[in-house]
């Protein structure tokens, strides 16, 4: 028998809509007699069981792993269900696995599995929780990925939110940095070292797309991380490639990347990009501008869309007349509609009209919940400028 955790009269409806999270404001049971990690089932004043998930000690009390109260009733059954389910996904994903290895194995929601995360990297697993409630079951998960997936290695990575600390090989033996293909493309990867799992996969298509647009052309890439989008515009046969990133490590790898390629036509640049973009007076066929999330909480959305204003107005600078603009947003709580706004008016304001050509999204092995808006997060915008 798993403990109940009952709802208040009315408050049922987001669960029966499949929406992931229960807030603590909507439970009428005591909190008090429940830790983080108690596996658990949400009943409706009725008694009625709607749901099964997680405890965690915080204002999302319970992260739904299940919601049709049949099938596996134990943490191990439901996880080894759900791994299962996301391979196979990635399995018929238009991914060429030929010329690919790093995928997102579990995206969090998108794969029923609120709160974990587990990206692939040539057959070694960066696992990230981003929940208080699932690090009392880091063995079961482990457990569970390792017959699935069978991976050479896993690698716990850990994450602000929860602040487990845990950074570690926690299975198998890796090298700290990892070779990856992307389309052909070789990068290293450095999980332990690198911010968020180590790469930033959700790009991938984006890179793909981008590497089409550069041949011949000059191209400024804007917190370039370990050269993604460098990388690709080289491939695509750009004449010079500009990276900007203001951590030290980033610009390291980048160049590391980079002499994979052997390619002489890029400089990488150790700067805040907004100290860069007031000092060089340069333009560019092709500005990409990728920046860390600038809002974490939709408390400072209003402040968010004001920089993503100020932000692309000085990238926008540097575009070449008729040049393109590759632009994106990873703030989940900046929705397209206001960053889309945002750009605009960076537009207006500089007086320099442009088209949209294409608009990016997260690459299709990050599948999001249709029942959870929030977890729509990568938006992004290729602009050709009219002069
Ligand atoms: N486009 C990259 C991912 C970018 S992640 C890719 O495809 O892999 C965001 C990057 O912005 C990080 O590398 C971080 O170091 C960098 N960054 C954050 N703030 C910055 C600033 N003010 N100036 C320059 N770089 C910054």
């Amino acid at each position: 028998m798993l403990k109940a955790i009952e709802l208040k009269p009315g408050k049922e409806a987001p669960i029966l809509r499949r929406h992931p999270w229960v807030f603590s404001g909507a439970i009428k049971s005591p909190l008090s007699g429940f830790k983080n990690g108690d596996f658990v089932e949400v009943i409706s004043h009725k008694k009625e069981v709607l749901a099964r998930g997680y405890f965690q000690e915080s204002s999302i009390a319970v992260r739904i792993l299940q919601f049709a109260p049949q099938g596996p009733t134990s943490l191990r059954a439901l996880f080894q269900e759900k791994f299962r389910n996301a391979v196979q996904l990635r399995k018929v994903l238009p991914i060429d696995h030929t010329n690919t290895n790093a995928f997102r194995l579990i995206h969090g929601e998108g794969d029923e599995c609120s709160g974990l995360i587990v990206d692939s990297f040539n057959n070694v697993l960066v696992v990230q929780i981003h929940s208080a409630g699932l690090l009392p079951h880091i063995d079961i998960i482990i457990d569970c990925l390792r017959e699935v997936v069978q991976p050479d290695a896993i690698i716990m990575k850990s994450n602000t939110t929860v602040k487990d600390g845990t950074n570690e090989v926690v299975y198998g033996s890796t090298e700290p940095e990892i070779m990856i293909q992307e389309h052909g493309m070789q990068f290293y990867v450095s999980p332990l070292e690198g911010q968020k799992t180590g790469f930033f996969i959700d790009q991938r298509d984006s890179r793909a797309f981008i590497s089409q647009l550069t041949k011949d052309k000059t191209v400024l890439n804007l917190f370039s991380y370990s050269g993604g989008f460098s990388i690709a515009a080289l491939r695509g046969g750009a004449c010079a490639v500009t990276s900007v990133d203001s951590s030290t490590h980033a610009i390291t790898f980048c160049e590391k990347n980079v002499s994979l390629l052997g390619s002489s036509n890029h400089t990488a640049i150790d700067a805040d990009v907004f100290d860069y973009l007031k000092d060089t007076s340069s333009q560019f066929d092709l500005v990409i501008c990728d920046p860390p999330a600038f809002a974490k909480h939709i408390s400072a959305e209003k402040a968010a869309l004001k920089g993503y204003a100020r932000l692309n107005k000085a990238a926008l600078e540097k575009v070449a007349p008729r040049g393109l603009f590759a632009t994106f947003s990873c703030s989940q709580v900046v929705s397209t509609a206001s960053f889309e706004s945002a750009v605009t008016s960076a537009c207006i304001e500089l007086g320099r009209p442009a088209r949209i050509i294409h608009r990016f999204t997260q690459s299709c092995c990050h599948p999001e919940s249709l029942f959870h808006p929030e977890g729509r997060y990568l938006k992004g915008l290729l602009l050709q400028l009219d002069y």
